[in-house]
């Protein structure tokens, strides 16, 4: 380029004063700070002198760079079926636990007695939520997920002693994670018995020793074994004379009749298991914690154990768990037991409403999943919007963000996990997708 042009375009750009003196910078400097926006702002002026921008176009750049909110996590309408979306930050919480989070969030007395102003047992209204729950559990406590619930389990019950476990429940839980690595970082070691599809009471009971910390059975909520198989009841084990801890997994604490094959924790600690553990943001629905419930003595040694200080869970999961707990509904439980009347209906409106505005748009039944690997193999019958592919990446980078599922070569729109009153952007979002698939000549 001519040498004089590109001066003349160089003292054209804004000048840095300049564009933070502009009224909508000011208000974003005080939102995020100063440095941040000044940041963006010399990013712009870069591209400016690179070329890649009008001069005139800095500011709009700066204004368009400006993040919306005041996380960079972004809310994502759940339009897959699955119900505990692991990738989609599993359980959506509900209004009460949102509620109680904020209430939480300033001074609390989350470990404080108002009346005698001394220092009271932390969460206390958590750990009574959880017993009125689970009357079968003589006490509880709370980790920061459901594999801290079983690293400190592990550590103060069996550290340098032996789980037994049967070589059918050794399972991976998800992005590479294996429960037998995360016992054995503990210092506990694993007294696998039995084989991948059959272990029987007998195995259980030859490994039984004086190393024995506890046996410990898993409920192997991701995958199915089926044909030649048998496991051992949790009421079987707990007549061997050791402690039996339970990993229930999924967080149901009472039977759901449209999960027959979960187990939950009244059922198990009814069955005899001294301990069982759960996450809190799986089939409970609440904020990601670690459940664990059971003897008093036992719970009592897990919570004094110093490493149960490292797997504390802060004051807006306690607020948010108890308000789980005690909510008549919560937002998975909806989901779950959306009825496929209900569904059909929400599904044909918003056709309607699509087709309205000539988008091609189909009602179908499709099946839902339970998801963040609970009950497999349990198919939801539902309804979803079928659209052509071209709308699951658009709708994902849209705004708000639709999150679909790819089946069979179309886009699918699955209302189960949208709550009612987001139908609406669900349509607008749809809308304006294809506006601007109309108007873009590639597609
Ligand atoms: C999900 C799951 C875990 C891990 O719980 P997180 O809350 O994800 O840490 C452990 N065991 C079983 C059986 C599970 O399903």
């Amino acid at each position: 380029m001519n040498p004089q042009k590109s001066a003349d375009r160089r003292s054209a750009i804004p000048r840095t004063d300049t564009l933070l003196a502009d009224p909508r910078l000011v208000r974003a400097a005080d939102r995020i700070g100063r440095p941040r926006v000044r940041g963006l702002v010399r990013d712009a002026q870069q591209h400016a002198r690179d070329g890649d921008l009008l001069p005139e176009q800095v500011l709009s750049h700066v204004l368009a760079a400006l993040p919306t909110g005041p996380t960079t996590l972004r809310p994502v309408i759940n339009a897959t079926g699955v119900v505990v979306h692991t990738n989609l930050g599993r359980a959506p919480l509900s209004p009460a636990a949102v509620e109680a989070m904020t209430l939480a969030s300033g001074y609390t007395d989350v470990e404080y007695d108002l009346a005698d102003g001394t220092r009271a047992r932390r969460g206390r209204g958590t750990i009574d939520a959880l017993l009125d729950a689970v009357p079968a559990a003589e006490d509880a406590h709370v980790t920061t997920n459901g594999a801290a619930a079983l690293v400190l389990i592990a550590t103060a019950l069996a550290q340098g002693r032996e789980i037994i476990v049967s070589r059918g429940e050794l399972v991976e839980i998800g992005d590479g994670f294996r429960l037998p690595d995360l016992l054995t970082s503990t210092g506990a070691r694993l007294r696998e018995v039995g084989t991948t599809n059959r272990t029987h009471l007998a195995d259980y009971a030859a490994a039984v020793g004086p190393d024995t910390g506890f046996i410990l059975k898993i409920h192997p909520s991701n995958f199915l074994t089926v044909g030649f198989t048998s496991s051992v009841s949790v009421r079987e084990l707990s007549g061997l004379g050791v402690p039996v801890v339970a990993d229930i997994g999924s967080g149901l604490l009472h039977a759901d009749p449209a999960l027959p094959d979960e187990p939950d924790a009244t059922q198990w600690l009814g069955a005899g298991a001294d301990l069982v553990t759960a996450s809190g943001d799986k089939l409970l629905g609440g904020p990601q914690a670690g459940i664990v419930l059971g003897r008093r003595d036992l719970v009592t040694v897990v919570r004094r154990h110093p490493l149960a200080r490292a797997v504390r869970v802060g004051k807006l999961t306690l607020a948010a768990l108890e308000a789980t707990l005690r909510t008549p509904q919560t937002r998975v439980d909806q989901a779950l037991h959306a009825t496929p009347e209900s569904q059909e209906a929400r599904v044909r409106a918003l056709v309607a409403r699509l087709r309205d505005a000539d988008v091609d748009a189909t009602a179908v039944p499709c099946a839902g999943a339970v998801g963040g690997g609970g009950a497999p193999g349990v198919e939801l019958p539902g309804w979803a919007v079928r659209l052509a592919p071209s709308f699951a990446a658009a709708l994902r980078t849209g705004d708000p963000s639709v999150v679909g599922r790819l089946d069979r070569g179309f886009c699918l729109l699955d209302l189960r996990c949208v709550p009612p009153d987001a139908d609406p952007s669900v349509a607008a979002a749809v809308l304006a997708v294809s506006r601007r698939l109309d108007g873009s000549p590639c597609t």
